[in-house]
C-alpha cells in the first residue's frame, strides 16, 4: 500500500517526561509508517525551551496560525521546583498560557467514551464537550481587603480625564473585602463565534450558560452578545445542520447536564469552565481518557491530551520500574490532528486514516478486553487484560494494519 500524501504541513509540539515517550511512540507506530507525514517540528520540551528562551514556543504557535492544525504533546510548566531541577535561566510562562495568548482561542475539552468504562453518572451515553471563556472575570479582578468603616465605588474615568459616572459598591461599616471584575466584549463576541462553529463542525446543539438574573448587566451582557451573534451569523447554518442554540441559566445547565444523556457543547463563563471541565472529566471516568483542542476564532486548531507529563510515573520508569501509562489521549491527539488536516485539505484519504487511528484503538480496549492500568482499575468487564502504554500501542498497531487490510478502499490503496 502505498503512504497517505499530505499537501499541507501538520505542527508537531513534541513534550516531556512519560508523555514525551509514548508521544513519540505514537508517531513512529501509528502515523509514519502509514503516512507520508509532512510536519514542521518545535521542541517544546523543557530543555529545548530553556535553549531558545522559550522562542520555541512561540515560534510553534505562529507556525500553527500559518498552516491551520497543530498537535501537542504535554509539557511541563516552569515552577520553582522544575527551575531547580532543569537548572533553567528563567520561569518560563506555561506553554499553553503562550500558545493560547498567540492564537486567542477557546479550548473544547471532550471525554473519550468506551464501553466498559461507565461515566458515574448512569444517563450519560455519549460526552458533553466543555468550552471554556478563557478571559476575563475573576481570573483579570482587582480585589481590595477593607479594614475600616468607608464606601467603596465604582468609578468610570474616560481617557481625557473626565469622569462618566460613579456606582456605590458598599457602604462598609466593618472589615470586609471586596472585587472588581471585567470583560470585553470583543473577547465574548470571539468566543461566542468559535463555539458556534464548533458546534457546527461537530454538528450538536449548543449551551451557553450563565447567570444573568442575578447578573443584570455583567452577565446580561454575554447572553446578550451569544444571541445577537446567533441570530446575525448563524441561525440559518444551524438550522441547515439540523441542530440548535440555547441559552440557559447555570443551574438549570448543571442539573441538566446530569439528567442529560450527554452529546452537545456546553460553553461557559471562565470560571464556571474551572470547576465543571474537573467535574465532568472524573464524572466520565478517568482524567487520561480526557482530549481537549484549542479553537481559534479564524479556525486554527490545536490539539493535545488534557492530562499533564505523567511524571510519577516517568521516575519510577526511570528506575527501571514497569509502568502503565494510558496512550489513549495523546493517540486521539494524533488522530483529531490528521482528520482536521484531512478535511481542511480536502483529504478524504487522510481524513478516514486519522478517524482509523482512533477507532483501532477503542477496539483493542472494547474487542480485546485490554487496557492500560488506570482503566483496569474502573473497568466493569470481568478479567481485563492490564499491558504497558508501549503494549498498548504496538496492539493499536497490529489493530490499525488488520482494518487497513480489511477496509480500506480499493481505489486508495
Ligand atoms: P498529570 O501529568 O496529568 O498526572 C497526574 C496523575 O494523573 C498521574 O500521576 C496519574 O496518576 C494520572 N494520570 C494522568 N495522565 C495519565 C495517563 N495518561 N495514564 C495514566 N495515568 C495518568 O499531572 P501532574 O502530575 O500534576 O503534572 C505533571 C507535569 O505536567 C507538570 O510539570 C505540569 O506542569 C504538567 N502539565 C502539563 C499540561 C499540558 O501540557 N497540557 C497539563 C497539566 C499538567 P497515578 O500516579 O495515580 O497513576
Ligand atoms: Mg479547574
Amino acid at each position: 500500500m502505498d503512504k497517505i500524501k499530505m499537501t499541507t504541513p501538520i505542527v508537531e509540539m513534541d513534550g516531556d517526561e512519560m508523555a514525551g515517550i509514548l508521544w513519540k511512540e505514537v508517531k513512529a507506530q501509528l502515523v509514519e509508517p502509514f503516512v507520508d507525514l509532512k510536519e514542521e517540528y518545535y521542541d517544546l520540551s523543557i530543555r529545548s525551551r530553556d535553549e531558545t528562551e522559550d522562542q520555541v514556543t512561540v515560534d510553534s504557535a505562529l507556525a500553527t496560525k500559518k498552516y491551520g492544525v497543530a498537535v501537542k504533546c504535554a509539557t511541563i510548566t516552569a515552577n520553582l521546583e522544575r527551575m531547580k531541577e532543569f537548572n533553567l535561566k528563567k520561569m518560563y510562562r506555561s506553554p499553553n498560557a503562550t500558545i493560547r495568548s498567540v492564537l486567542d482561542g477557546t479550548v473544547f475539552r471532550t471525554p473519550i467514551l468506551v464501553d466498559g468504562i461507565e461515566p458515574l453518572v448512569k444517563s450519560w451515553k455519549a460526552p458533553i464537550t466543555l468550552a471554556r471563556h478563557a478571559y476575563g472575570d475573576i481570573y483579570r479582578a482587582a480585589e481590595m481587603v477593607i479594614e475600616k468603616p468607608g464606601k467603596v465605588e465604582l468609578v468610570y474615568t474616560a481617557e481625557d480625564g473626565t469622569e462618566g459616572w460613579r456606582l456605590p459598591v458598599h457602604e462598609f461599616r466593618e472589615p470586609g473585602i471586596v472585587s472588581g471584575m471585567h470583560n470585553l466584549d470583543r473577547s465574548i463576541e470571539g468566543f461566542a463565534r468559535t463555539c458556534m462553529n464548533y458546534a457546527l463542525s461537530v454538528r450538536q446543539n449548543l449551551l451557553f450558560s450563565s447567570k444573568d438574573t442575578i447578573s443584570k448587566t455583567y452577565d446580561r451582557r454575554f447572553k446578550d452578545i451569544f444571541k445577537q451573534i446567533y441570530l446575525d451569523e448563524f441561525i440559518e447554518r444551524f438550522s441547515s445542520a439540523g441542530i440548535q442554540y440555547e441559552y440557559c441559566l447555570i443551574d438549570d445547565a448543571v442539573s441538566r447536564a446530569i439528567k442529560s444523556p450527554g452529546g452537545y457543547v456546553w460553553a461557559t463563563q471562565n470560571y464556571d469552565g474551572d470547576v465543571m471541565s474537573d467535574m465532568l472529566a472524573t464524572a466520565y471516568g478517568s482524567n487520561a481518557m480526557m482530549t481537549s483542542v484549542l479553537v481559534s476564532p479564524d479556525g486554527n486548531y490545536e490539539y493535545e491530551a488534557a492530562h499533564g507529563t505523567v511524571r510519577r510515573h516517568y521516575y519510577r520508569y526511570l528506575q527501571g520500574e514497569v509502568v502503565s501509562t494510558n496512550p489513549m489521549a495523546l493517540i486521539c491527539t494524533w488522530s483529531g490532528g490528521l482528520e482536521k488536516r484531512g478535511e481542511l485539505d480536502g483529504s478524504e484519504k487522510l481524513r478516514r486514516f486519522g478517524r482509523m487511528i482512533r477507532e483501532a484503538a477503542l477496539q483493542v480496549i472494547e474487542e480485546d478486553n485490554t487496557m492500560t492500568a488506570d482503566l483496569a482499575r474502573i473497568t466493569s468487564r470481568s478479567e481485563p487484560l492490564t499491558v504497558t502504554g508501549h503494549q498498548f500501542i504496538a496492539l493499536v498497531r497490529d489493530r490499525l494494519e488488520q482494518m487497513m487490510a480489511a477496509e480500506w478502499p480499493e481505489e486508495y490503496r
